[in-house]
């Protein structure tokens, strides 16, 4: 081996050992531990723009500091789903003459117990007569005379819940039946269940 093959064998180990190096390191961080996401909260659904809403007729907005109070609705019924209760709302004179604005509530939690907005925050919905313009109407879907919440449902119920609390720290949580006589939401908010 003459001096010019020594220098060439001489780089070549030096890349060699270089490139060694680099996949040690690759591998290194390879396999250092993933960061993990910080928690991203519950799944929201947006069908704002995807249930009926009236042709003519709009909710009233109002600033989100003037939200106190969310109130708990049942949908009294075993199968309607969102859209059923948006096309019954704008469509079946629910409260006034050839129906309301839209749908009634701010959030339905159905069957699967998954949270679907149905309303901007900042609408005044008709949800409970003469208490539109401070309140939430949150509605689990099922008739609660019947049956009690399944777990699914309370779950995303609480988890709802919680969103809305980190949203606005003050919120009174209050069931249509503390404005009125009414069997509605007829399944019990268990408190205990978000801590
Ligand atoms: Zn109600």
């Amino acid at each position: 081996m003459n001096e010019f093959e020594q220098r060439v064998q001489k780089v070549a180990r030096y890349v060699c050992c270089f490139f060694l190096l680099i996949s040690v390191i690759a591998m290194m961080v390879d396999s250092s531990p993933k960061q993990v996401a910080s928690s991203p909260g519950p799944v929201v659904y947006d069908l704002t723009k995807k249930i009926a809403t009236h042709s003519a007729k709009k909710y009233a907005r109002r600033e989100l500091s003037e939200i106190t109070t969310l109130v708990l609705h049942h949908s009294a019924h075993p199968s309607m789903d969102v859209y059923d209760i948006a096309n019954f709302h704008v469509c079946e004179d629910y409260l006034q003459k050839e129906g309301a604005p839209g749908i009634a509530y701010h959030f339905i939690i159905d069957f699967e117990g998954r949270i679907v907005q149905t309303n901007s925050l900042d609408r005044i919905s008709w949800h409970v007569s003469q208490n539109n313009d401070y309140t939430l109407g949150i509605c689990v879907l099922g008739n609660f005379k019947k049956k009690k919440l399944p777990k699914k449902q309370q779950k995303g119920l609480n988890q709802l819940i919680e969103l809305l609390k980190g949203k606005f720290p003050n919120l009174l949580i209050k069931k249509h039946s503390d404005f009125k006589r009414t069997a509605c939401p007829s399944y019990e908010y268990k408190i205990a269940d978000q801590h």
